[in-house]
């Protein structure tokens, strides 16, 4: 060390006698000190004096500027005399005790941890080392090793770490060394390879020889053992190594008797420390073992409870239950395979392709469908949750900075950081012959409009009118069927051949639902119906558009009456037939009609004949009509042959004007739903465990024994797969997975009936995946009462108390989990209570959306044609299920035939909008409801857009993956916005056709102004966009900027910016510009880089509320979403006004909206958009539970916003939930 000057600072008197001192023991530094050791004896010793008795020379040694610590260091490291270097410590004791942090800031800062290791270690080496010494080193060392992050690894590498454990062993009944050995000790553990090496020296068995039963004494030290212990018992072996000793039912008795005797709670964190000890040792498989078996369940259980009531407990209630968590033995998933109930062949199978791998089907399968599949030969249900522990040593590699750099890099995995992936890219270009066939889809382009007949253009183009049920809602040809004559490029040809192939594969005869679109025979004979049942005969009333359903056959002849009966036919009766309902209606109507509904079906018998009263909606919703929807889901084709109608698609749903806050969230509401769930295991008596409902049998019983809700979802869009009655009020709920998938839950959408009335009933969804929910944050469920709709009502509201959402005790295996052992399941879990008798009520994760009210509403839409709106509804392909996919054209007519009105209308910008390629995000749909009847709207402004635009609109990109109730996928198993790199045209026809329309635009250069995808969000609150900006991308990621050509318009802000503006739910403050790398196979990134649109976005909407804005604090309901829809129109309008420099000069008033948009520019040419994280939620006090897994040394690490390795993303990429 260099030989510090001592230093007298302006402000100190010079004659500062401590300061005198220190320049003398500064003198003798060196030779001196250790020639002179008398006098070092003596100037330390006078120092020690004046620093015990005065405060003022503390602080002048202490000052800022002041060298004080430098000399008293150099002299501890240069003298070699005892008395001289205690003096020293007692000096440095002194200083360190007061003044706080700063202090021991300066020690360390200066070096003093090193030199105090050093000396520990040549005092080891003394014969026999001076007791005193070491004490004093080690209480110094205990005072100031918080705060040196290296103090662990210096003391591994001089040997001081043995040292200490050695003088630990050798002074166990010596309370007075014992307690500063142990401190220091405690800061080594916390390195993990100290932790490991201790174990090794034997200091865990140390530690346990220390921990004792309830004592008032020695609580310190015991709190210190614990610590220590804890902190070791984090490294595998050391946990084995306790659990090999037989140390697990020893925490739990000693922590039993501090439960026991603590009865004041004077030593809460005694006890903690002795749960972090078992939380940690119950990491490995053999500590969950060893705890099981030593009744830890119970035990904690009790103890819990017991502390329940004191709420400065609570931290030992939390640690108690994630402990329990984690040792509940992992059960199955209640199912015989975890491949969904229903199976569609592909006409193609590629063979590395999902359904492939899941199926081990040699590719090129046979063109059938199948609805039940064999039971799996496979068990892919196994619980596999301690598997993942084969080798449970430790790795001594050293790895202090691992979580350092971990948590620098994980924000920033996901950032595109290859330049070339963020240039354009055309290529490969497809040949222009090829796309030609497209021309088609663009007849507005070419169209003359000479000769142009309105009223003939109208029935000649539109589809089904209300009254006109002989037409198909869409019935121009698809580009399927094209003419043959029509000369087609060979290429084309043979996709479209075999697009053709796939749409019409040679099924089993077809339910007769089915056969009635077929023929367009609406005079079917009855009889005929799928399963003949006392009430299949309404079948044909279906068919007569009435504003009625007449009843005749009612519901069985025995059973409590009313829509109980209804429930019970249901097996054969769609919903909208039952019997119930109008019986319901008749005693209603029969009362007087106004009356409470209590009394409904009571009357039994006389409600033969009785009629079903539909709720006249004409007014409130004008899109809607009930037959019109039932006719087109007769023309849908599902792969479960759905026969039934859901009564909410039936009746439609009408946006309630109250509001619905978003729930505030309840503290202990997750604790006591686990606290539920682990009684299961601690009284397994009270258990019911009767299946009530369950796909995988396919008679799928129903039990109707007055004890047991019933359930159903065997109708568009549903998709329950098991019900089980787990106590009086409760029931698991299974859900069925994504159609040739095995996973992919979290959408629902289900019916009861059979209810009590003011009962609440507990639903646990227990197969859910995604590791977090809004349902934690103020999100509700959807439910729809029959009851309500027919008084008047009709529909979704936001329900449910005791909502949450958390890790369960099923396991999940590793074929559904992207290869990664170990992890569970998730519940969502809600309660609520019936407040109307005999009610059918519908469960939704969101507000429901099916095809056939696409097609309902598409067909309506026509209602809304005025002679100056052009609009043209075209049949895109046909999807794998042979569901037409619906493209519309929405513009304005041109004024006149004259030249410049035609070219007028052939020179407006293109929008391309498309929606709903993930089945699960029926928000999207509601947008795109708005959107759609807002440009099919009479105001100005939506005349002026017509004016200004062609609007090419794909409103749901994926049909069947609605149709068939999937969350996720289409019919193909996969994620249909990962395939827009290369979509397949027989395995993702809509994709593949839908890009080649965008390929089209961009080879005759008309590539659109805008292109937005509509999507919903699970995790975040607001609407929002993504986009793609290359400068964004690379200010986000550290590829170094100057290697970049950085000149990137900003247009890409202009319309999110306007929406933030003008759409009260918007959020700028949640959009995001940056590229993903896991995002490259989206619709946003391809239509950004191929077909070179900059305007690219993704717009999401969240599924639960806002958090900002007029909305802030409210759940989304389907008139805000629809409100964005419009609103979306409205911000194109303005953004066509910004890009014209004409429009301009004639509205200056817009030149505000232009100067806060180069005022951003500016903003963000400082600070462009935080990269932003799947999830925003603060966090709350009860978070720690979420990540309760059975392994606690592998974060849980959510593959949508943590993509740390390539496992972790290849299943981001199956499963991600973002765009
Ligand atoms: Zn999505």
């Amino acid at each position: 060390m260099n030989k510090p000057k001592m230093a007298t600072e302006k402000g100190v008197p010079s004659n500062s006698r401590v300061l005198m001192l220190l320049s003398q023991l500064e003198r003798m530094n060196g030779d001196a000190m250790l020639a002179d050791a008398d006098m070092a004896r003596q100037v330390t010793s006078k120092i020690l004096h004046l620093i015990q008795t005065q405060e003022k020379t503390r602080k002048e040694v202490m000052s800022k500027g002041s060298s004080g610590m430098e000399v008293i260091l150099a002299s501890l490291e240069n003298t070699r005399d005892l008395q001289t270097i205690l003096n020293i410590l007692y000096i440095l004791n002194e200083l360190l005790t007061v003044g706080g942090g700063r202090r021991v800031g300066v020690f360390v800062s200066k070096g003093g941890t090193g030199v105090l290791l050093q000396l520990v270690l040549s005092a080891s080496k003394d014969t026999p080392p001076s007791e005193e010494l070491l004490l004093q080193l080690h209480s110094l060392l205990a005072k100031v090793g918080p705060k040196d992050r290296k103090l662990g690894v210096k003391a591994r590498l001089n040997g001081a770490l043995n040292v200490t454990v050695t003088l630990l062993k050798q002074n166990l009944q010596n309370n007075k060394l014992l307690l500063p050995c142990l401190q220091v000790l405690r800061v080594y553990s916390a390195n993990s390879v100290n932790a490991i090496s201790l174990g090794k020296n034997g200091v865990v068995d140390l530690m346990f020889k220390i921990i004792g039963p309830y004592s008032k004494k020695n609580t310190t030290l015991l709190k210190v053992s614990l610590d220590t212990l804890g902190a070791m018992l984090k490294s595998k072996t050391n946990a084995r190594r306790a659990v090999d000793r037989g140390h697990v039912p020893v925490l739990l008795a000693v922590y039993q008797d501090w439960h026991r005797n603590d009865t004041r709670h004077r030593h809460m964190l005694i006890r903690k420390g002795l749960l972090t000890c078992l939380k940690n040792v119950t990491n490995i498989k053999l500590g969950r073992k060893a705890f099981v078996e030593a009744d830890g369940m119970r035990v904690l259980y009790n103890t819990s409870t017991e502390c329940l009531p004191v709420r400065t407990l609570d931290p030992l209630v939390n640690t108690s239950s994630l402990i329990m968590r984690k040792c509940f033995p992992k059960n199955r998933l209640p199912l015989p395979t975890i491949k969904s109930v229903y199976q569609h062949l592909l006409p193609h199978l590629s063979a590395g392709g999902p359904v492939a791998q899941l199926y081990s089907q040699p590719p090129g399968g046979a063109c059938r469908k199948q609805v039940y599949v064999k039971p799996s030969r496979v068990d892919d249900v196994v619980d596999e949750s301690d598997d993942n522990e084969e080798a449970e040593g430790d790795t001594e590699n050293d790895t202090e900075n691992e979580e350092d750099e971990k948590d620098h890099n994980a924000a920033n995995d996901d950032i595109e950081t290859d330049l070339n992936k963020l240039r354009p890219r055309e290529n490969p270009r497809r040949p222009f012959d090829e796309l030609r066939v497209y021309e088609r889809f663009f007849l507005e382009l070419s169209e003359d409009f000479q000769g142009f007949n309105f009223e003939t253009q109208k029935t000649g183009l539109t589809g089904t009118q209300a009254s006109n049920k002989t037409q198909r809602p869409i019935i121009l040809p698809t580009a399927q069927a094209l003419p043959p004559k029509r000369p087609i490029p060979a290429r084309a040809e043979s996709h479209l051949a075999k697009g053709e192939h796939a749409s019409s594969p040679a099924p089993p005869p077809p339910l007769e639902l089915d056969s009635i679109l077929i023929s367009k025979d609406q005079d079917r004979p009855p009889g005929h119906a799928p399963r003949p049942t006392p009430g299949a005969g309404l079948e044909q009333e279906l068919a007569d558009k009435m504003e009625r359903v007449s009843l005749e056959g009612a519901g069985p002849p025995s059973g409590a009456g009313g829509l109980g009966e209804a429930a019970a036919g249901r097996q054969v009766q769609p919903p909208l037939l039952a019997g119930g309902v109008a019986g319901g209606v008749a005693s209603w109507r029969a009362a007087g009609g106004g009356v409470g509904v209590e009394g409904l079906g009571e009357e039994g018998p006389e409600e033969e004949g009785a009629v079903l009263e539909v709720p006249d909606t004409a007014l409130l919703l004008p899109l809607h009509d009930p037959d019109l929807y039932v006719e087109m889901v007769k023309s849908t084709s599902s792969v479960p042959r759905f026969s039934e109608v859901a009564y909410p698609d039936y009746f439609g749903h009408v946006a309630p004007t109250f509001r619905e806050p978003i729930l505030e969230r309840v503290y202990g509401v997750q604790r006591s739903k686990i606290f539920q769930d682990i009684e299961r295991m601690i009284h397994p008596n009270d258990i019911l465990d009767k299946v009530v409902y369950d796909l995988d049998v396919p008679s799928c019983p129903v039990l109707d024994d007055g004890e047991s809700l019933k359930f159903n979802s065997q109708f568009e869009s549903g998709n329950l797969r098991k019900a089980i009655q787990v106590r009086k009020f409760e029931y698991d709920l299974v859900l069925n997975s994504d159609i040739n998938s095995n996973h992919y839950h979290q959408w629902f959408y289900f019916e009861v009936s059979g209810m009590r009335v003011g009962t609440p009933y507990r639903f646990n969804i227990i197969n859910c995946e995604k590791s977090n929910s809004q349902f934690n944050y103020g999100m509700q469920v959807l439910m729809y009462s029959v009851q309500e709709a027919i008084s008047g009502r009709p529909r979704w509201v936001r329900t449910g108390t005791d909502i949450c959402y958390y890790k369960n005790h099923f396991s999940r295996s590793s074929l559904a989990a992207g290869g990664q052992k170990g992890r569970s399941y998730y519940t969502t879990t809600f309660s609520t209570a019936f407040s109307h008798r005999d009610d059918v009520c519908y469960f939704a994760y969101h507000y429901p959306y099916t095809y056939s009210t696409l097609k309902m509403h598409l067909a309506k839409l026509e209602a809304l044609r005025t002679p100056q709106i052009y609009l043209r509804q075209d049949v895109l392909c046909d999807t794998l299920g042979g569901n037409p996919c619906p493209l519309l054209t929405i513009t304005a007519m041109p004024e006149s035939t004259s030249n410049e009105h035609i070219c007028q209308l052939r020179n407006r910008p293109l929008v391309f909008l498309s929606s709903r390629v993930h089945p699960g995000e029926t928000n999207a749909s509601w947008v795109m409801k708005g959107t759609l009847e807002f440009l099919m709207g009479t105001s100005p402004q939506a005349h002026s857009l017509r004016e200004s635009y062609i609007f090419k609109i794909v409103p749901m990109l994926n049909p069947d993956g609605v149709i068939n109730g999937n969350h996720r996928c289409s019919l193909s198993g996969e994620d249909l916005n990962r395939q827009w790199q290369s979509p397949v045209p027989d395995l993702h026809p809509t994709i593949y056709h839908t890009k080649s329309l965008l390929q089209y635009l961009a080879a005759i250069q008309r590539a659109p102004l805008v292109f937005c995808d509509y999507h919903g969000h699970s995790r975040k609150k607001n609407v929002f966009m993504y986009g793609c900006s290359v400068k964004e991308t690379v200010w986000q990621s550290n590829i170094n900027a100057t290697s970049c050509d950085l000149h990137e318009d900003m247009g890409y802000r202009t319309l999110p910016k306007i929406l933030s503006q003008t759409a009260p739910a918007f959020s700028m403050a949640s959009c995001s510009f940056v590229v993903e790398r896991s995002k490259e196979a989206t619709a946003r990134v391809v239509v950004w880089r191929e077909i070179g649109v900059q305007r690219s976005y993704t717009m999401e909407s969240t599924l639960c509320g806002c958090d900002q804005g007029k909305y802030k604090g409210l759940q989304i309901g389907t008139r805000e979403l629809e409100e964005m829809g419009a609103q979306f129109c409205v911000a194109l309008l303005r953004l066509k006004r910004l890009t014209s420099p004409l429009e301009l000069r004639h509205h200056p008033h817009l030149l505000d909206v232009e100067g806060d948009l180069i005022e951003t520019r500016v903003k963000v040419a400082s600070s462009p958009t935080t990269y932003v994280l799947e999830e925003d939620e603060p966090a709350f006090l009860e978070e720690v539970d979420y990540s309760a897994e059975s392994n606690d040394e592998d974060p849980d690490n959510d593959p949508d916003n943590d993509p740390q390795d390539s496992l972790v993303r290849s299943e981001a990429n199956q499963r991600d939930s973002l765009t």
